[in-house]
């Protein structure tokens, strides 16, 4: 692994917010200056297809995640926050069902949306 794709790991492992390519690239810029957009795109590529990351898609735009255990994501439609669920039977069970099918299974992505504790507490006021 080259310095520069050990850096993006690091920095998404040390977050849980779910960024999209431009703000991976705003971090770790801070401490590799010479780096491009272009690179960190690339990059992410790479460990999304090695599974040492997740991506997905919300509102149209890839967003990554350090974490690549089974887990599930709830987006709120208030702040557009992405929250983790660490949830395991409901994609394990989903799983198991479609590989019975005989399906080789890359990945999983159950995502919920609605509004988040502070979006609803903020409409409630
Ligand atoms: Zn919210
Ligand atoms: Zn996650």
């Amino acid at each position: 692994m080259t310095n520069q794709r050990i850096k993006i790991l690091e920095y998404l492992r040390s977050t849980r917010i779910h960024p999209g390519a431009e703000r991976v690239y705003e971090a770790v810029k801070k401490d590799m200056p010479a780096i491009s957009l272009a690179t960190v795109y690339r990059n992410l590529n790479v460990l999304a297809e090695e599974g040492e990351i997740l991506k997905f898609e919300v509102n149209g735009e890839a967003h990554y995640d350090g974490f690549s255990h089974l887990h599930s994501h709830f987006v709120c439609n208030g702040c557009g926050k992405i929250i983790d669920i660490e949830l395991e039977e409901i994609p394990k069970y989903a799983l198991k069902k479609v590989r019975d099918n005989d399906l080789e299974v890359h990945s999983v992505k159950i995502i919920f949306d609605g509004l988040c504790r502070e979006c609803r507490r903020n409409k409630n006021e």
